[in-house]
Formats: structure tokens, sequence, C-alpha cells
């Protein structure tokens, strides 16, 4: 399928202090765009001027939620090469998030193609600034006129790119989370797995009555025994114990993080354990009271590795290595910003040149 390029004729200033960029406000200048419709199919690929959409009141994505999305970055190296981290993942899983939410799926290898083409447009837009990044985000939603329920006939593909800040503007401070023991954010048959909007909509309360208490995240449990860890909501958790790596196995609630793979496919080539089981927070209680809980941290695309310095568990407050990084955790993020922006040699080929 070709694309069509339409040039904006207004360009925008790009933001002249990058530190001060945060996450998620500013948008660059053009997206893409497809259209699906039944009988057709995908098509009219199309890199625009960045603008709002007109959707019909009726739309079917603002009923029924009808809607999945990726996440990923562009990352400019020393030498001003541009470049993604496994584009080819994002496309992987947002075939299988469509397939769970019955959206039509994409074609993975033209959608990354569709991605390099437009980053390398936008391509001014990836920030300079040591840490500071061009955050991807692609999404289909539904678009049929129709307050009926069923799976829709037509839906937009769009990819919007925001110029995003370091994430850890003074080093790499470690996060208070609380583990979540009133709500749940997926239970098994449901769609933890994919990633699509339901999920963080279940999840927002939790996360409201968190930061009442001064924490920053909730680490949710199973949905039916509230017992074995899944995630923090918008990052996969990692506990190391004794030396072994361990984070929760992928059972159809957890959402398989690009990051958490590549974590564990580091720690595998640097001849650490790690594992991926169940694991029940009494567990990770008992390690702690044993002097055995190492590290925790949770694994993302925004802030790559979170040290998690406080846990707390009903009246249980766990301070988890003095509240500091630890060394495999460091190892980690050293390693993975080191293959993203260009400052070790990338063995696992993982990147993607734009241009
Ligand atoms: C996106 C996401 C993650 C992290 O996935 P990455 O591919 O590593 O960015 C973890 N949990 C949830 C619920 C997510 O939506």
């Amino acid at each position: 399928m070709e694309i069509r390029f339409e040039p904006t004729k207004t360009p925008k200033a790009k933001p002249q202090d990058e530190t001060k960029l945060g996450f998620g406000h500013i948008f660059t200048d053009h997206m893409f765009a497809m259209n699906y419709d039944a009988g057709q199919g995908w098509h009219d690929a199309r890199i625009v001027p960045y603008g709002e959409i007109s959707l019909s009141p009726a739309a079917m994505c603002l009923h029924y939620g009808q809607e999945i999305f990726e996440g990923l970055k562009a990352y400019r190296t020393a030498d001003g090469t541009v470049q993604l981290f496994r584009p080819d993942e994002n496309y992987k899983r947002m075939n299988n998030s469509a397939e769970r939410m019955v959206i039509p799926k994409i074609d993975e290898k033209f959608m990354v193609e569709a991605t390099k083409k437009l980053v390398e447009i936008e391509k001014d837009w990836v920030p300079h600034t040591d840490g500071a990044s061009l955050y991807i985000r692609p999404f289909i939603f539904a678009t049929d006129p129709y307050v009926g329920v069923k799976p829709a006939d037509h839906y937009l593909f769009l990819i919007i790119l925001s110029p995003s800040g370091p994430y850890y503007s003074t080093g790499l401070d470690p996060v208070k989370i609380y583990v979540e023991q009133k709500y749940v954010r997926a239970v098994r048959g449901g769609t933890g797995f994919a990633k699509t909007a339901a999920n963080y909509a279940i999840s927002l309360k939790g996360q409201d009555e968190a930061h009442e208490q001064d924490y920053e995240q909730v680490l949710w449990l199973d949905g039916v025994e509230q017992k074995y860890i899944e995630e923090v909501g918008s990052m996969n958790i990692f506990f190391v114990i004794d030396g072994e790596v361990i984070t929760p196995e992928l059972t159809g609630s957890v959402l398989p993080g690009i990051t958490r793979k590549s974590a564990l496919e580091v720690c595998k080539a640097k001849g650490i354990k790690a594992t991926e089981r169940r694991i029940t927070i009494q567990e990770v209680a008992d390690a702690y009271d044993a002097g055995k809980l190492d590290e925790v941290f949770g694994t993302g695309t925004a802030a790559v590795i979170s040290p998690v310095g406080h846990l707390k568990w009903g009246d249980k407050v766990m301070t988890i290595n003095d509240n500091k990084i630890g060394k495999i955790s460091q190892m980690l993020y050293d390693t993975m910003t080191g293959i993203q922006w260009g400052k070790i040699e990338d063995k696992f080929g993982w990147t993607v040149k734009i241009g």
C-alpha cells in the first residue's frame, strides 16, 4: 500500500527547553492515518497534518470502548542517527490485542515501515537532550455511527508523536508502591494481556486512592484470589530474591511488556538466573523478613527500569535495598538505555535505524 503525504502548511515551533517537555503534552506536525471498512480492508494510508478529527457522537468507540493502542519511542544517538527499539514487537502485540477486541488485524511489516516513514518526516522533533525521546502512540478505534452492541465495521488507525523529556531528571529515584487489595485490574479470560483503553479506565480508582495515601502506583494482584502478583498497571514487575530474578509469568491477565521481555533476555545473556513463574505477595513478604528481598523494580517503555523503594502490603511496609537502586536494576537500566541511545553495541539486533 502506498502512503500518501500531505505536508503541513503551518509547521509549529519546536520546544525550546527539552528538559521541561514532561510527557504527552506536545504533538508534532504530522500524524499517520488509515481507514478500515468491512469488505474493503485497511486502505487510504496517509501522513497528514496533525489535527482534530471529526467523529459521530454515536461512534461505537465512545460507547463500548472498542480501542487498542501501542507505545514505543524514537531515540536520537550521539551521531544524530534516529532509531526505534523493537517496533516489530509492538505491532505483533497490537495484533494480539486486535484479536481479543475483535478489531481487524494490521499488516505488521507495513506498519513498521509506516512508523519509520512518519518518524523520518518528523525527525527534527526527536529531542537532542540526553534521556529525552519521541514517544510514538499508534491506536485503533471503532467509528461506526451506531449505538447497538456488536463489533464495528469501520475503524480509524492513527499514529501521533509526542516529544517527551527525560523520565528521570534527578537520577533513578525509587518509587513507592502499594499492594492493591480492594480493586482488581484483570481476570482470567478477560483483557489483561491486551493493550486496550478499558484496562486503564478500570485501574484509575485504585491509582487515585493510592495517590491520596502518597503512593505513586499500585501493585495489582490476580483478580480471583488476590494472592498472586500480576503487574503495576503500566509496568511489569520484577523481584530479585536471593540473587534470582523473578517476574510473574504471562497467564493472560498480565500485559506482555516488551521491556519485560528484553530485561529477561539481557539477564539470560549476562548469565543471571531469571525465572517467569507465579509468585504470591506472601512469598515476597517472607523473603523480605528473611532478608532475601534484594531488589524490586518495574519495567516499561516510559521509565525502562523503575526501582521500587517502598512496597506496602496492608500494614506491612517493606523498604527495599535501603530505598536505593539495586545492582541488577542498574545493570538492566544501563544496558537497555545504552542500546536505545546507541551508547553501547546492540548485540541483540533490537534497534531499527530511520532513514
Ligand atoms: C504497555 C504496558 C506495560 C509495559 O509494556 P512495554 O512494552 O514494556 O512498554 C505494562 N503493563 C501495561 C498494563 C501496559 O499497558
